[in-house]
C-alpha cells in the first residue's frame, strides 16, 4: 500500500539500543510507526544503521506490551487501577522504611530508560526514604570503567569521540568486539583502517571486529594486566615512555616503574610471545597519537577496575591522552549506560557525581529538593548485585525500572532465590519478562518511541529523545510515574509537567551538565558534557591541559596481576566467556520481537574449539549440556577456531543461557560481578539437529 504522504511524519530521535547513540527518524503514518528512515544530519552515523537499528521499530506496536497495571493477588496478577496500584506501592514502602529503616529499601534504574527517568527515580527514593540504595545497571557493564577511570582521570567517562579514532595513527581495540557489539562504532574503525590507520585487537577470541584487524593479539582470557605490564616494562626498558608528559601531568610513576619489573616476561601466564609483547609496546609506544577503546572483556571480572587502570596506566606512560586521536574509550553497552550514572541513580553520588559524603554537597540538594538540614544520607548506599545478596536481610522491598534481573545478572539461580525472599516488589518494563513473577506490582511504562527525553551516549553526547507515537493502553511516562509516587507521599519538588521540566531540575542541581539545554540538543550535533554555562559549547575532548581530578593530575597505579575468582580445574576443565551477536539486545526483550532479528539467532549457541569437540565426540551444531557449580544449560555447539582450545564462548543474551552458568564473584572496587570469566564442564548429550 502507498501511504499518503500528508499522512507521514518523520521524527528524528535517538536508537534506543547501543551506546553509539546512533541518530535515525521513526516514520509514522496515522498514529502508527511503519518504518524507520536515515537521518543523514546524524554526525555519529550519518544515515547508516546496524540491523538493530533498522529494525527497533517493531517491537513498540507488538500485541504483548504491557497495558495496565498489574498487582499480584492470591498469587495471580490481576488488573488494577493506577491509583489502587501506586496506592499500594506507597503503602508497602513506606510501612517497610518505617519499620526497617533507609537500609531495608533498593531502587535500581535501568540504562535503556532516558535520563529523566533515571533522574526521578533516584530522586524519589532519596527525597522519600533518605536512602542512598540506589544504583543502575551500568554496574554490571560499566561499574569498573566509572571507578577506573575517576582513579586514574579524575573522571569515570569516555576522553574522546567516536569519529576521532579518524584523527589516530594507531587504533587498539582491547576486549571489545565493536564490529559485532556497537557496529557504527565498529565502521569509524573501518573507515579509519582505509584511511591506513593501524588497527589491533586484543581479544581471546577471533571475533568480527579481530577479522578485520591488521593485528589479532590472542591472550589468554581475563589476563589483560599481566600483559598491559609486560609491554610497559618494555616501553620504560627501552626509554620510550614520554617522561615529559608523566612530570609535568602525572604522580605515581615510581609505583608503575616497581610494579612492572616484575612482568618481563609472563608469557605462562597471558600466552602472547615475548617477541609480539615487544612489538606490540613499541607500536604503541611510538606512534604519534594511539587510542585505546575497549569494552567488557575489561570491565566484567574480578580484576575490572584494575583492568581499567591498566588501560589508563599505558596511556599516561606513553602521553596517549588529552589529544585528537588520542584517549581511553569505553564502549557502553546500552544506550543510555552513561547517562543513568551522570543521573546520581548511584550508591554514592548524586547526579553530576557529587559524592554524598561531602556535606556541602547534601546541603545544596537538601535546599534544593526542600528537604529537612541534615536529612539526606552520608553512607555509600548499597550497589545493584549487592542489593541481590542482601534481599530478604536487610532488604526487604524493592522497585526496578526497565531491569530483567532473572536473566541479566550473574547466576539466575541465585537471583530467583533472592527476589523470593522480599517482601514486597515492583517491576515497571514495557514487556512482561522473566522478572515479573517475582513482583507484587507490575507497571507500563512507555519505551523510547513514546517519550521525550534524551539518551547520553557512550562519547558524553546528551541526545535528544522525540515522542513519535502514543504508548499503549493506560501506560505512562516512567518519570511520571515517579512523579504521581513521590506526590502521594506529599513530597515537595516533583511538580514536573514534561520531560524538558525534569531535565530543567536536574540542571539546576548539576553544575557540569547546567549548560546542557533542550534548545541546544536540539541540533543532531547535541553537545558532549562538561558544559557548565549556557555559553559553553561542550566538550569533546577530556584532560587536554590538567586531568579532572581535584590537583589536576593524572594517576599511576602499581597493579599486580590476579588470577579471576574461578579458574578451570579437573572437574569444570573449560572456562567459559560471555558476549554479544549483533541481532540481539541484552535479555532480547526487544530484539526478539522484530522478526529479522529473531530469524538471525533465534535461540543460544556455544562456540568451542575443534579439537575440544574432537575429543568430546560433538559435532558442529549438535546440542550439548553445560554445565558449571551453579546451574547448567542446554544450548548448540558451533565448532571452530575463533576459540582456543578449553575455552568456550557464549552470548548473554538468552534465558536459558549464560547467566544460569556465571559466577557472582565481585571486583571489590566496582562490586562488578564476573560475568566474563567462570569453570564449566561440557557433556554430549544428543546426535544432530
Ligand atoms: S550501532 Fe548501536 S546505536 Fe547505532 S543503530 Fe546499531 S544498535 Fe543503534
Amino acid at each position: 500500500m502507498v501511504e499518503s504522504k500528508e499522512m507521514l511524519k518523520y521524527v528524528p530521535t535517538t536508537c534506543p539500543y547501543c551506546g553509539v547513540g546512533c541518530g535515525l527518524n521513526l516514520v509514522v503514518n496515522d498514529g502508527k510507526l511503519v518504518g524507520v528512515e536515515p537521518y543523514k544530519r546524524s554526525p555519529i552515523n550519518e544515515g547508516k544503521l546496524c540491523p538493530k537499528g533498522e529494525t527497533c521499530w517493531e517491537f513498540v506496536q507488538s500485541p504483548d506490551r504491557l497495558t495496565k497495571p498489574l498487582i499480584k493477588k492470591d498469587g495471580k496478577f490481576v488488573e488494577a487501577s493506577w491509583e489502587e496500584a501506586l496506592d499500594l506501592i506507597v503503602k508497602k514502602f513506606k510501612e517497610t522504611s518505617d519499620k526497617f529503616g533507609p537500609k531495608s529499601l533498593g531502587f535500581q534504574s535501568s540504562c535503556r530508560t532516558v535520563n529523566e527517568d533515571c533522574y526521578a527515580l533516584q530522586k524519589w527514593a532519596r527525597c522519600g526514604f533518605l536512602t542512598n540504595n540506589v544504583d543502575n545497571c551500568a554496574r554490571i557493564c560499566h561499574g569498573p570503567s566509572v571507578a577506573g577511570l575517576s582513579l586514574s582521570f579524575g573522571s569515570g567517562a569516555a576522553t574522546n569521540p567516536f569519529e576521532d579514532v579518524l584523527n589516530s595513527d594507531l587504533i587498539v581495540m582491547w576486549g571489545s568486539n565493536a564490529v559485532e557489539a556497537h557496529p557504527l562504532a565498529g565502521r569509524r574503525v573501518m573507515q579509519a583502517k582505509k584511511k591506513g590507520i593501524k588497527v589491533i585487537v586484543v581479544d581471546p577470541r577471533l571475533s568480527a571486529t579481530a577479522r578485520i584487524a591488521d593485528e589479532w593479539i590472542q591472550f589468554n582470557p581475563s589476563t589483560h594486566i599481566a600483559l598491559a605490564n609486560s609491554m610497559m616494562y618494555w616501553i620504560i626498558k627501552e626509554g620510550l615512555e614520554d617522561k615529559e608528559f608523566i612530570e609535568k601531568r602525572t604522580k605515581g610513576f615510581e609505583d608503575l616503574k616497581k610494579t612492572v619489573e616484575k612482568y618481563a616476561d609472563v608469557e605462562s601466564i597471558h600466552g602472547v610471545p615475548l617477541e609480539k609483547v615487544k612489538d606490540f609496546a613499541r607500536q604503541y609506544a611510538k606512534a604519534k597519537n594511539a587510542v585505546i577503546i575497549y569494552c567488557l572483556g575489561i570491565t566484567e571480572l574480578t580484576t575490572g577496575t584494575d583492568n581499567v587502570r591498566s588501560m589508563g596506566n599505558l596511556s599516561m606512560l606513553t602521553g596517549n591522552i588529552g589529544r585528537p586521536g588520542t584517549g581511553v574509550n569505553p564502549l557502553r553497552g546500552q544506550n543510555n549506560v552513561q547517562g543513568a550514572c551522570d543521573m546520581g541513580a548511584y550508591p554514592n553520588v548524586f547526579s553530576g557525581y557529587q559524592a554524598v559524603a561531602l556535606p556541602a554537597n547534601r546541603e545544596k540538594m537538601e535546599k534544593l529538593w526542600f528537604l529537612k538540614e541534615g536529612s539526606l544520607p552520608d553512607w555509600y548506599g548499597v550497589t545493584l548485585t549487592e542489593q541481590i545478596n542482601q534481599c530478604g536481610d536487610p532488604i526487604k522491598a524493592m522497585y526496578f525500572m526497565g531491569l530483567n534481573p532473572v536473566v541479566s545478572y550473574p547466576d539466575s539461580n541465585h537471583v530467583k532465590r533472592s527476589l523470593d525472599k522480599l517482601d514486597f516488589c515492583v517491576v515497571q518494563d514495557i514487556f512482561w519478562n522473566e522478572s515479573c513473577e517475582y513482583a507484587d506490582v507490575v507497571l507500563p511504562g512507555t519505551c523510547f518511541a513514546e517519550k521525550d527525553g534524551t539518551f547520553t551516549s557512550g562519547e558524553r553526547r546528551v541526545n535528544r529523545v522525540r515522542k513519535a507515537v502514543d504508548g499503549p493502553g493506560e501506560s505512562k511516562y516512567d518519570w511520571e510515574i515517579i512523579t504521581l509516587l513521590a506526590k502521594k507521599m506529599g513530597l515537595k519538588g516533583f511538580d514536573w509537567k514534561s520531560a524538558k521540566d525534569v531535565w530543567d531540575d536536574m540542571r539546576a542541581c548539576t553544575p557540569g551538565q547546567f549548560g546542557v539545554t533542550y534548545e541546544k540538543i536540539e541540533k543532531p550535533e547535541a553537545i558532549h558534557w562538561p558544559c557548565p554555562t549556557i555559553e559553553h559549547p561542550g566538550t569533546p575532548i577530556l584532560h587536554k591541559e590538567k586531568f579532572s581530578a581535584a590537583d589536576g593530575l593524572g594517576t599511576f597505579f602499581g597493579l599486580e596481576y590476579r588470577p579471576p575468582a574461578e579458574v578451570a580445574d579437573k572437574e569444570y576443565p573449560y572456562t567459559l566467556m560471555t558476549g554479544r551477536v549483533i541481532f540481539h539486545y541484552h535479555t532480547r526483550t526487544q530484539t526478539d520481537r522484530c522478526k529479522v532479528l529473531h530469524y538471525e539467532v533465534p535461540e543460544s549457541f556455544i562456540q568451542m574449539n575443534t579439537k575440544d569437540a574432537a575429543e568430546l565426540g560433538i559435532k558442529n551444531l549438535e546440542k550439548i549440556k553445560v554445565r558449571s557449580r551453579r546451574g547448567e544449560t542446554i544450548t548448540i555447539a558451533r565448532v571452530s577456531n575463533d576459540v582456543a582450545p578449553k575455552v568456550l564462548y557464549m552470548p548473554m543474551h538468552f534465558a536459558e543461557g549464560a547467566n544460569n552458568l556465571t559466577n557472582t564473584a565481585l571486583d571489590p572496587l566496582s562490586k562488578m560481578p564476573e560475568l566474563k570469566h567462570c569453570a564449566v564442564a561440557v557433556e554430549k548429550i544428543a546426535e544432530g539437529k
